[in-house]
C-alpha cells in the first residue's frame, strides 16, 4: 500500500500587475442596438464612442462598459 503525502500552498489572488501581463482594455457597447465601440485600453475612448453613437441615435440612451482585466494566482509559503 502506498501512502500519500500532500503538502499544501496558500495562494493570494488578484488583478495580475507584471509587465507582461495583458492590458486592461475596455469596450463601450448600446444597449439598444448591440452595437459595441472599437477594443480601447483607456476608458475614455468608449465614451467618446457612446456619444458619437447618440448624436447619430439620439434615442439610444442606454450603454454597458466590457472590461477586461487579467488575473493571476500568487504562489504563497507551503504549509
Ligand atoms: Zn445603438
Amino acid at each position: 500500500m502506498t501512502r500519500a503525502v500532500h503538502r499544501f500552498r496558500e495562494y493570494k489572488f488578484g488583478p495580475d500587475l507584471q509587465p507582461a501581463a495583458e492590458p486592461i482594455t475596455t469596450a463601450m457597447q448600446c444597449k439598444a442596438c448591440g452595437l459595441t465601440g472599437g477594443t480601447a485600453e483607456e476608458p475614455a475612448d468608449g465614451s467618446a464612442w457612446a456619444v458619437g453613437h447618440l448624436k447619430a441615435n439620439p434615442d439610444h440612451l442606454e450603454y454597458r462598459e466590457h472590461i477586461r482585466r487579467p488575473y493571476r494566482f500568487e504562489a504563497g509559503a507551503w504549509q
